[in-house]
């Protein structure tokens, strides 16, 4: 009875199913983000009146009309980063930390921008909480990127728009850019990579996220 108790606060059986529901069926299919996948509380990410909604597949409020992302474009955003554990990853769009909390079990370290002040500090505590330590986060405009710790291996942008060229500056050559393009409403994600000489460039999946805006939020 105790076990089962713990067992359903834990929500280790729903996440496994998120994975196995969610996750696998559509095609994730590395491992360490799978597994990264059942292990992450995404229940500790979401505010407490959406708890029971957390292993949903669907993004959810986080406050400041933002949102966490629905689970599978987490994964399949983890995924095509291709990261093997040694990566710097410079994240753009913290929201609430749990795709920051999920890269920080893909690679080194994530570096993590966010430009809402609130979301910024409420993302502070939620990696404190779920004991992510190789994450640092800042709060600020995203689009000039983080030049202190750059060049970076991958960056990951977790809002839609257009791209920075700051962000192309601040990669590693051989480094991944990844981030929905386009107008509000209407994205596709786009990975690029920084050849030694030029770029390669990919279109992939469409989706929606909110906004890539500029400037850092001030009250
Ligand atoms: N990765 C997040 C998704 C959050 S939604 C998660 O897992 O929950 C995208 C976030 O990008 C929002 O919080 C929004 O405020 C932020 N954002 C938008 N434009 C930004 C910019 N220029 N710099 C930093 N953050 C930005």
């Amino acid at each position: 009875m105790k076990i089962q108790r713990k067992q359903s606060l834990s929500f280790e059986r729903p996440r496994r199913r998120m994975v196995e529901e969610q996750l696998i069926p559509r095609g994730v299919s590395d491992t360490r983000v799978l597994q990264a996948m059942a292990t992450v509380p995404r229940h500790m990410f979401v505010d407490a009146a959406l708890i029971g909604y957390a292993y949903q597949d669907s993004s959810l409020p986080i406050g400041e009309g933002q949102t966490i992302s629905q689970p599978f474009m987490v994964a399949r955003m983890s995924e095509l980063l291709s990261l093997q554990g040694h990566e710097r990853v410079l994240e753009i769009g913290t929201g609430c930390g749990y795709q920051t909390a999920v890269l920080s079990r893909l690679c080194q370290r994530v570096y993590s921008i966010e430009r809402i002040p609130t979301l910024h500090t409420k993302a502070r505590q939620n990696l404190r909480q779920a004991r992510h330590a190789n994450v640092m986060l800042k709060c600020g405009d995203g689009l000039l990127g983080w030049d202190e710790y750059a060049p970076f291996d991958a960056i990951i942008v977790t809002a839609g728009g257009f791209a920075s060229d700051i962000w192309m500056q601040q990669l590693c050559e051989g480094g991944v850019l990844l981030m929905p393009e386009g107008e509000h409403g209407s994205h596709r994600l786009v990975r690029r990579r920084k050849l030694h000489e030029g770029v390669e460039e990919e279109y992939l999946d469409t989706c929606t996220f909110v906004p890539l805006l500029k400037g850092e939020l001030r009250r």
